[in-house]
């Protein structure tokens, strides 16, 4: 995967707060917290992670001038994560004014360990996630490592999967989809909840494919994918699908617990978002079989 004139001095829309450089975020307290879906990209339920968050005492950042030390391997990571967030930005800017919507970029942020939210605390051990009450993507960038050391998936168009999908998140924001799952919240069952969460899971996956499917043909900010790359995306997505993880961690499987679909799933809707580039083949939500 290599990238066709990143314009690596756009830095709008991006925070480094690696090494707790950052400014102190001052949220309302843990109890109001605003969020409506943690949308996790691991197989995670993003109800009892709210649960969690609203647990945790939040911790005061650290306050520092200096900017973080990356290690040659952090700066590869970063680089990468930012130039796919660029790309992800062109791509859904042109594609939001075709549709005549306005479209509003989300941030990246990246930290390291833990940060303050508007969802709450986030902590890397949640892998990365999108928060709609600040529109921003958290990322850890150690993230990338353990893609590679503890879900088999590596390749960087891998790691740019991760974050075109978190990307998607935000596209289903502006979209309202993620409405959906918050509407639907504490007045249906577990299983219905997980059962939409899925639907927004896998739409994301779609999004993510569907970027993919435009920044190949971007003067600026785009990519060159070559087969080892698709392949690289569809085992990323067969190592985290819910089946995947839950027989890594189990040994079977519960499907009424599948919170982002099958490894199948995943690699099916990514892989549509990639080759059709038509956003109407995306809609999960109206998709019988799921
Ligand atoms: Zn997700």
């Amino acid at each position: 995967m290599q990238f066709t004139n990143p314009d690596e001095n756009d830095n709008s829309n991006i925070e480094d707060r690696r090494g707790g450089g950052g400014r102190k975020v001052a949220i309302g307290g843990i109890g109001t917290i605003v969020v409506v879906i943690i949308a996790l990209l691991m197989g995670k339920n993003p109800m009892q992670m709210l649960n969690q968050v609203n647990n945790v005492v939040p911790q005061q950042t650290q306050q520092s001038d200096q900017p973080y030390q990356e290690s040659a391997e952090e700066k590869n990571e970063r680089v990468l994560a930012e130039n796919v967030f660029r790309s992800c930005k062109t791509v859904w800017q042109q594609q939001f004014g075709q549709w005549n919507k306005t479209f509003q970029s989300p941030n990246l942020l990246m930290y390291t360990g833990s940060e303050q939210t508007a969802c709450g605390e986030g902590s890397s051990a949640m892998g990365p996630f999108y928060c709609p009450g600040d529109e921003k993507i958290y990322l850890d960038l150690s993230f990338f490592q353990e893609l590679e050391s503890k879900f088999n998936a590596s390749g960087d168009f891998a790691r740019a999967y991760v974050v075109a999908h978190e990307f998607g998140h935000h596209i289903q924001n502006l979209l309202g989809f993620s409405n959906k799952l918050d509407a639907a919240r504490g007045k249906v069952s577990e299983k219905e909840y997980n059962r939409l969460s899925v639907k927004l899971e896998l739409q994301a996956d779609f999004l993510a494919g569907y970027w993919a499917h435009y920044a190949k043909t971007l003067q600026k900010n785009g990519i060159v994918i070559n087969e080892s790359d698709v392949e690289s995306a569809l085992n990323a997505a067969t190592q985290i699908g819910d089946d995947m993880l839950q027989k890594k961690a189990q040994g079977y499987t519960v499907p009424d617990a599948f919170t982002h679909g099958t490894s199948a799933q995943r690699v099916f809707w990514f892989k549509k978002g990639l080759t059709s580039g038509d956003i109407n083949q995306g809609d999960t939500f109206n998709d019988p079989s799921l």
